[in-house]
């Protein structure tokens, strides 16, 4: 039997269960709820002319990722470069045009990957500290004169194989091999890939992983530092209390109370094949898998709730995966 039980705790991205009945989270505008690590999640060849639906499902996702851009489309499609930084992402060098590099002489890979920075720094405000080479084709000159342009190299340990034609669940699929601190390879432009995302941000919360960023010391995905880049939605930080008032044999019910902030947006999440049905008392949003609600406030106060549909997974519930204030 479920019985309620209300917790307010100080607890930073941490879940505490009290009888098993009502959880309290923390959560930071990153999505830090539950995270017991992160992953890198890169989108390389951008900015492209689908880079603001790219950064719509991002965000309607709750995640921000590193988009490794060319300098070549960063001055082609400056106003789009703009829109990730905008939207919290990080962005990263991956060359001027995508040339193969590693037949360049020095001078030609300085003179490149120079370019391509300048030019990203010229879009988007922010000067490049990771650098991906074309193809992950690399040598010892080349990670040289990255480094002394003031870059770090990151390759990938997961490639999603979205560029060769790879299905939706099999991009799911690739990625759900991710784990603490790894990078996965993915790219702007392709559709399969944006239709993906809920599903691995769903595979990634059910594993307590969060998106990251990538760290310029170690090449590693970390916490995000909070530092200039605004987090997704622009605002400041929020928390979201969860508790389960109702539990039926097929459905439960998730209660969702916001402190911090009277006008925010909150993103819950959960397991598929459980389904999210009816929401109330706030602007809801779900995505097309079903499995993640982008709620906003509408004025009917900072409690809003949601019914899932168990469909035979009768143990998960839903987990917060960020609030956002403003
Ligand atoms: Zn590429």
């Amino acid at each position: 039997m479920f019985g309620i039980r209300t917790a307010r705790l100080a607890v930073i991205a941490t879940a505490v269960a009290l009888g098993g009945v009502a959880i309290t989270v923390t959560a930071t505008p990153a999505g830090a709820a539950t995270c017991n690590g992160y992953v890198g999640l890169t989108f390389d060849d951008g900015p492209t002319g689908s880079t603001g639906t790219l950064l719509n499902v991002l965000r309607a996702n709750g995640v921000r990722a590193t988009m490794f851009n060319t300098g070549q489309n960063a001055q082609n499609n400056r106003s789009a470069a703009q829109a990730q930084v905008s939207a919290g992402m990080w962005v990263g060098n991956h060359s001027w045009n995508h040339a193969h590099m590693t037949g360049m002489s020095q001078s030609q890979m300085q003179s490149d990957l120079s370019q391509a920075s300048s030019a990203i720094q010229s879009a988007t405000g922010v000067r490049p500290q990771l650098f991906r080479p074309p193809y992950g084709e690399t040598n010892g000159t080349l990670q040289s004169v990255a480094s002394s342009l003031g870059m770090r190299q990151v390759i990938w340990d997961v490639d999603s194989q979205d560029w060769n034609g790879a299905s939706v669940s099999q991009i799911v699929s690739n990625a759900s091999r991710l784990q603490s601190g790894q990078v996965i390879l993915m790219h702007d432009g392709i559709q399969n890939t944006r239709d993906a995302i809920p599903q691995i941000m769903a595979n990634l919360t059910s594993r307590n992983l969060c998106p990251g960023m990538i760290s310029a010391s170690t090449g590693r995905a970390v916490a995000p530092d909070g530092g200039s880049t605004p987090p997704p939605g622009g605002g400041g930080s929020c928390s979201a209390s969860l508790s389960y008032p109702n539990v039926w044999g097929d459905r439960y019910n998730t209660s969702v109370t916001v402190s911090g902030a009277s006008s925010w947006t909150v993103v819950v999440a959960v397991s598929s094949p459980q389904r999210i049905t009816t929401t109330w008392n706030g602007t809801a949003s779900v995505d097309g898998s079903g499995t993640v609600l982008t709620m906003r406030s509408n004025g009917s106060g900072n409690t809003f709730g949601f019914t899932t549909m168990f469909n035979g997974n009768s143990g998960g519930r839903a987990q917060v995966r960020s609030c956002t204030a403003g």
